[in-house]
């Protein structure tokens, strides 16, 4: 039994809320505390209709470290929980040291004026966590997260060597919008803009934005054009996976998503640099955020599936092995049980269980750590029994 201290009212910490009121022997007491308190409103009222359950809720910005200091005191969390952006990741890991909390997110930190993802700014963190006796969880959502987790089960049960590891990530819900992000739409712009990069044999490669493109056939969907993406989970597991020769990163994208990105990055409204406007400096990409739907405005309505895994490739046995761990998740279904689409959903959960894990004591190493340092026997069983089935297919 614990408290935990969900930070980030958007539509991933609608999900965590939600998976959390439902697992009242674990999260005994939660708060909910974000930059603008009526979103946290609306969720509490959501979370007591849906689950019976009352959470507290609380104002807070994030980049203050003295303020978001003061409110874990008051809340007295076993854990807080970050899912407001990238950004907030330091000043919430220097709050959680000073207040003597342990800590878990499910993005890397990223500067607000360089759209970058590194591990370095974290890991520079370790030696505190550790002298601290605490635990930072790091990437608790689906890729990074069940995906690092998918490759430590691969590791520990499945292979003898694991060569090649290639991570894909297929959308193939349909939101009936021209164009919308499903998750933060700054986050998300700036990491498919960014150039591609994989590591092969020791070394990584570079590639153009967007430039490698192949089919796979998803589980539950199948086959779907993905795009080759640098993605963060990438720069973990090169360091922890045995024998290891290559891994990528892909992501499904429709034709029309493509075309408005194009436009978009043609016309500038993708920048991250300010410019003037009528004497004003803006921000092309925070005000192109302005104008694009709340991710978690688009749950209702929405149809079809994700389908997200790891199609990994080594030796069992003496025998050449490819299999593909994988989750089906359906937009639908995740809006009939806790309001949200299925991207919100695949992340919110594994936040859940990954906080689960830490309060139960289930998973307990101090300083920074990542998913697939960990067992991840007890995180996948529960994650299949709180919503996230998962299966493993032969190829
Ligand atoms: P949203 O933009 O919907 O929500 C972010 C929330 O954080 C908003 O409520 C926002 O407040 C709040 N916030 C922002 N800045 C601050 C601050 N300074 N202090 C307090 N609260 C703040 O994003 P999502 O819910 O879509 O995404 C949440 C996180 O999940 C992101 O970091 C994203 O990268 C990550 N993610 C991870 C995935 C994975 O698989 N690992 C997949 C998808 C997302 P306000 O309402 O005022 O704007």
């Amino acid at each position: 039994m614990g408290r935990v201290l969900i930070i980030g009212a958007g539509g991933v910490g609608g999900v965590v809320v939600h998976k959390c009121a439902q697992v009242p022997a674990v999260f005994e007491h939660i708060t909910l505390a974000s930059r603008t308190l009526a979103r946290c409103e609306h969720i509490r009222d959501d979370v007591l209709a849906l689950t019976g359950r009352t959470i507290d809720i609380a104002q807070v910005d994030a980049d203050n470290v003295p303020e978001t200091v003061a409110l874990i005191r008051k809340v007295k969390p076993d854990l807080v929980l970050n899912v407001a952006l990238p950004y907030q990741d330091l000043t919430l890991m220097d709050a959680c040291l000073e207040a003597g909390v342990n800590y878990l997110d499910t993005a890397n930190y990223e500067p607000k004026d360089v759209a970058k993802f590194e591990y370095k700014w974290q890991w520079a963190y370790r030696e505190k966590f550790e002298k601290a006796g605490l635990m930072a969880l790091l990437g608790s959502g689906f890729d990074p997260g069940v995906t690092n987790v998918f490759c430590a089960y691969a590791q520990k049960h499945l292979f003898d060597e694991i060569h090649t590891v290639d991570i894909v990530d297929c959308n193939a819900g349909s939101h009936g919008k021209a164009f919308a992000t499903n998750f933060n739409p700054e986050i998300n712009l700036r990491e498919v803009t960014a150039r591609g990069k994989y590591w092969e044999n020791g070394q990584w490669i570079d590639t153009e934005p967007m430039a490698i493109s192949e089919t796979f056939d998803f589980p539950g969907v199948g086959p779907r054009k993905a795009y080759l993406l640098y993605h963060e989970e990438l720069e973990s597991l090169v360091l922890h996976l045995k024998g290891l020769k290559k891994i990528r990163f892909w992501m499904t994208f429709g034709d029309e998503y493509l075309t408005h990105m194009r436009v978009l990055q043609n016309v500038g409204m993708t920048r991250i640099d300010p410019v003037m406007y009528k004497g004003q400096p803006v921000v092309p990409m925070e005000f192109l955020k302005c104008l694009l739907p709340d991710p978690s405005s688009l749950a209702a309505g929405y149809t079809g599936k994700t389908s997200i895994g790891c199609i990994v490739e080594g030796i069992k046995d003496g025998k050449p092995r490819k299999i593909f761990i994988y989750n089906i998740c359906d937009h639908a279904e995740c809006f009939k049980e806790v309001h949200a689409q299925a991207v919100s959903y695949t992340t919110g959960v594994p936040a859940m269980v990954g906080a689960m894990m830490m309060m139960t004591g289930s998973w307990n190493q101090k300083g920074v750590v990542h998913m697939e340092q960990l067992n991840p026997d007890p995180f996948l069983e529960k994650l299949g029994q709180h919503g996230l089935p998962w299966q493993v297919k032969e190829l």
